[in-house]
């Protein structure tokens, strides 16, 4: 088997058991990573030689008989997570000479049980898009047809891993952006409940939505990174204080008796009929596990695209008011203050940031912001209600993650509402702020890789991963592998 197919668990086995050190399991990924790349674009930046040296690291301790589940495992992350020393753009050209001065809770994390840096991956510029295309730094394409996107923001992060670039990456997600790559690129990726992982360090885009999670190529892996990653950090105030279950002990106990809603306002009309078809592909393994279905409804799911695109971009339009070209990131050549804020911001921001950082700012003007903001926020309640609702008869929920497979590079670039009906399915769950994972589900007849989304009560992340874990072990569709 080539080490860069490899899971987190096949390989800590290999390099528990001394077969493979993890120099020369970083060293295969760096060549694979190079190999690939020109096709599909996952990386903007690549630490081969900090990377060989944390792995170095890593045989030291492993020859100690300190072997951790990810000591040694070679990782990447979105850019969006600061990392000291090792320049992070956020997908921006305003941040392209950004280097910080520290590093994220949740990256630190990681790294302090072992893990390996091989870089920072490519995303939509300050995670605002659904296809990698705003990016400053190219386009990546879908492992599985490099003519299609891989979805996004964190693009980079569910391209790598179905490359098999990384054995496993780090993503945001603030309406999607873990759940809807993962899907369109057959990997796991799981966005936590809001506060269970700590943002300190991650760059700001809508601070009441975002939240860290993993994107993998199984479920056992999921429940690893998430373990790693999850638990209250003094740093961030947002981040709640309670105990981190074991997640990988409660994976295999099975589905039986699991009530399952099938919320109506999800499997709609204009559904592609391949989702379809592995929707109800899906919904017949869990049956024949011994699930319930209970049919439920979400009655606000309408509103939940404008509620979103109200919310957060009002927040990311005070979220990106700091880059000013003053304490860090671009600054302009100009006379004068005035012009050199406005300057620095033009040649900086991308049009998909100008045009949300517009939005946000009229939503919150005075005079527009009880219409608008204010209104929002009432309906983000009602949605939030739905869920809890829903979750009095249910303990999980399954519905599509998108309403379509990965879409060609191009198609919506210029439609930016269709581009934005593309996490219909995603975004009530940020609203909500509770957690949602994406796992593999089936291909359309082209070939694309179809993810399944299960929405877990607040603080259950436990139940999601075990109903995936449960359809996982009765189907094969995480093994396959794109032909790249
Ligand atoms: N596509 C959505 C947006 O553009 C979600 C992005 C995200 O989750 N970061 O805002």
């Amino acid at each position: 088997m080539n080490i860069f197919d490899m899971t987190i668990h096949e390989l800590h086995t290999a390099l528990k058991g001394k077969q493979i050190s993890s120099v020369e399991a970083t060293s295969a990924m760096l060549k694979r990573i190079e190999a690939v790349e020109p096709n599909v674009g996952s990386f903007i930046t690549v630490t081969s030689e900090q990377a060989l040296a944390a792995a170095e690291q890593a045989d030291q301790l492993i020859a100690q008989g300190e072997c951790d589940l990810l000591t040694g495992i070679p990782l990447a992350i979105k850019d969006i997570f600061l990392t000291k020393g090792v320049r992070t753009t956020c997908g921006s050209r305003i941040l392209h000479n950004f280097i910080p001065p520290y590093s994220a809770t949740s990256w630190e994390k990681l790294r302090d049980r072992g893990a390996v840096l091989l870089g920072k991956l490519n995303q939509d510029e300050f995670a605002m898009g659904s296809s990698n295309e705003s990016s400053a730094y190219g386009i990546t394409r879908n492992p599985w047809d490099t003519t299609c996107i891989p979805g996004g923001s964190s693009g980079g992060s569910a391209a790598a891993v179905a490359a098999r670039q990384a054995i496993a990456t780090l993503g945001t997600d603030t309406g999607g952006s873990i759940r809807q790559p993962a899907s369109h690129c057959g990997c796991v990726g799981l966005k936590p409940t809001y506060g269970r992982v700590s943002r300190y360090g991650v760059i700001a885009y809508a601070s009441s939505l975002d939240q860290v999670g993993p994107l993998t190529r199984d479920v056992a892996d999921c429940a690893v990174m998430l373990g790693a990653l999850a638990g209250h950090d003094p740093k961030d105030s947002t981040s709640v204080d309670t105990p981190v279950p074991d997640y990988s002990a409660t994976l295999s106990q099975g589905v039986k008796g699991l009530r399952i809603g099938l919320p109506k306002e999800y499997f709609i009309d204009g559904l592609d009929p391949d989702v379809q078809k592995a929707m109800d592909a899906a919904i017949d393994t869990y049956r024949r596990l011994g699930a319930e279905f209970v049919d439920i409804s979400l009655p606000h799911t309408d509103y939940a695209v404008a509620t979103y695109y109200l919310i957060a971009t009002a927040e990311a339009s005070s979220n990106l008011a700091r880059y000013d070209g003053v304490r860090f990131g671009h600054r302009a050549e100009a006379d004068g203050l005035l012009e050199m804020y406005t300057k620095s911001r033009s040649e900086g921001f991308g049009s998909e940031v100008k045009r949300r950082i517009m939005l946000g700012t009229y939503a919150l003007s005075s005079g527009y912001y009880d219409a608008y903001y204010l209104k929002a926020q009432k309906v983000r309640t009602m949605i939030m209600n739905d869920f809890i609702k829903a979750f009095a008869s249910v303990d999980v929920i399954l519905t599509p993650v998108a309403p379509t497979p990965a879409f060609k590079i191009g198609e919506k670039i210029n439609d930016p509402l269709q581009m934005y009906l593309s996490d219909i399915f995603t975004i009530p769950v940020n609203l909500a702020g509770t957690c949602a994972m994406s796992l593999p589900a089936g291909f359309s007849a082209s070939g694309l890789p179809i993810g399944l989304q299960l929405i877990g009560k607040p603080f259950d992340e436990e139940s999601i991963l075990r109903a995936g874990y449960a359809f996982e072990q009765a189907t094969d569709w995480h093994t396959r592998k794109a032909a790249i």
